[in-house]
């Protein structure tokens, strides 16, 4: 089996448009590792998107804050701002399918899916050390997390934990899954990428060849950005999709 693997979209659909026309043919199921609103200006059609095609969907912060699951403490301004615009702009079907989507680790043909850590859907694994406080906890040989927005993650080779970090410049990246290893993946984001790297990130999963492509694509950023300015959300959350910070 063929996955595509998403998380992070953000209600940016420009985004999620390019993604997809870019990974077309290549893949059977799409899975998606939460965060499909927030920040953006597209909440509604990216979430109808959603709903209507992908069938294992994982909630996010973003998407717990955006349907009333959680409050906005956490939060900074920006991300409460545009949370709070997005809370009165779903349509009741789409907030309530958010509203009920299901928490993290989920189990999947054999992988873990979560959205933050397997301890916590809302922390963070960003460092080796974040990892290696994980990698204990995972059962699963592949686990597949967001969050963090950076793509690449982290693999323990007979106990000793290496960085995995694609160098989007060059290309898709390849990485041939081996037996005895343990994987925590992150795709990237697709909609707010934070590495430095403005381009959509995903990645896609081959079961039978056990391996990981990595991917960018550019998207048609000013329109994405424009909608942001026009929606009134907060102009930083629109300067910072072109540097991908
Ligand atoms: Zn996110």
């Amino acid at each position: 089996m063929r996955y595509l693997i998403l998380s992070d979209i953000h209600s940016n659909w420009e985004a999620l448009e390019a993604v997809l026309a870019a990974a077309r043919g290549l893949y059977e199921r799409i899975i998606c590792l939460g965060d499909l609103v927030g920040y953006g200006a597209d909440p509604n059609p990216v979430v109808d998107w959603v709903r209507a095609n992908i069938p294992v969907v994982i909630r996010g912060n973003h998407d717990k804050a955006c349907s009333g699951v959680d409050s906005l403490e956490w939060f900074n301004e920006a991300a409460r701002e545009a949370a709070m615009w997005t809370l009165t702009r779903l349509t009741p079907d789409n907030l309530k399918y958010l509203n009920a989507l299901p928490k993290g680790p989920w189990e999947s043909d054999g992988m873990t899916l979560v959205h933050g850590s397997i301890l916590d859907e809302d922390e963070y694994v960003v460092s080796p050390r974040d990892a290696s406080q994980v990698f204990p906890y995972l059962d699963a040989r592949l686990t597949f997390f967001g969050h963090t927005h950076i793509q690449g993650g982290f693999v323990l080779v007979e106990g000793e934990l290496q960085i995995v970090r694609p160098q989007p410049a060059k290309g898709p990246q390849y990485l041939e899954l081996v037996n005895h290893e343990k994987y925590l993946l992150n795709p990237g984001s697709v909609g707010q990428p934070r590495d430095g790297d403005w381009r959509s990130a995903f990645l896609l999963y081959d079961s039978n060849l056990q391996r990981i492509i990595f991917h960018r694509i550019e998207y048609d950023l000013p329109t994405a950005q424009g909608k942001i300015r026009a929606a009134g959300l907060p102009v930083h959350l629109a300067s910072r999709l072109g540097v991908g910070r």
